[in-house]
């Protein structure tokens, strides 16, 4: 009797072991909207209302590229320059001052993850570090991305880190051995990601016609595999 008691404690004891809540199940379905989801509402890409439009269609993943200030802020937009100004030669403070066309400063990548995880169940965050050609800046950015994701308890959220730089890519692996990592830039084979344990390829359309085969050698290697861009009905085939 009391063996079986002590066998009924430890079950009831498990049985109230508070189990560590999956944050976000990211959605069924292949659309991962490209810096957010800006076209039909004519939001500026890579706001943080694109990004929350993207969490309401439930797309499975919205993507977002992210750069790094003078002053190693790293924020969310495309190109290398903003508003004229060469984004790594000034500061955060002096690029916010100009504002992105809806109103919204253009986003921290600390402000953009945590809106991101808000009322979030569905859409999993697809990091871009977009790679710079400065000595050492390329690792630095790594770093402060990977510790801030950390710091904010956002890597469940971050379903893929993507870059054109492999480099960018490593460092990622290197310090978070569990993170997910697409490389961008086309020049690898599954077999090589594979062996280098990135988690797959997100690969220019054009670069998947011309080679393949690459798509079944990346589902033999169970490897992630993404296209951009498709936007005709061909190229989603
Ligand atoms: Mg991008």
């Amino acid at each position: 009797m009391r063996y079986l008691f002590l066998v009924f404690l430890i079950i009831s004891f498990s049985a109230c072991t508070p189990q560590a809540q999956k944050k976000i199940t990211f959605a069924d379905n292949p659309v991962i909207a490209h810096r957010g989801a800006w076209k039909a509402k004519n939001l500026p890409e890579n706001s943080i209302a694109a990004l929350k439009h993207a969490i309401e269609l439930g797309c499975a993943g919205s993507e977002f590229d992210v750069r790094m200030t003078l002053d190693s802020i790293l924020i969310v937009t495309h190109d290398p320059d903003y508003n004229g100004l060469f984004i790594e030669e000034h500061t955060y403070a002096t690029l916010a001052k100009y504002k992105l066309e809806n109103g919204e400063t253009v986003p921290t990548l600390k402000e953009y993850i945590l809106k991101g995880m808000e009322n979030n169940k569905t859409t999993g965050l697809v990091c871009e570090l977009k790679p710079s050609k400065t000595e050492g800046r390329n690792v630095l950015m790594a770093e402060i991305a990977v510790a801030l994701v950390k710091e904010l308890k956002a890597q469940e959220y971050i379903s893929y880190y993507i870059s054109f730089s492999y480099e960018i890519l490593q460092k990622i692996i290197e310090l978070n051995p569990k993170a997910k990592t697409q490389y961008l830039d086309g020049s690898k084979s599954p077999e090589t990601l594979s062996k280098e344990s990135i988690s797959g390829l997100d690969y220019a359309v054009h670069v998947l016609k011309k080679k393949p085969e690459w798509i079944q050698q990346s589902k033999n290697q169970k490897l992630k595999l993404n296209a951009w861009t498709a936007n005709s009905e061909e190229d989603l085939d």
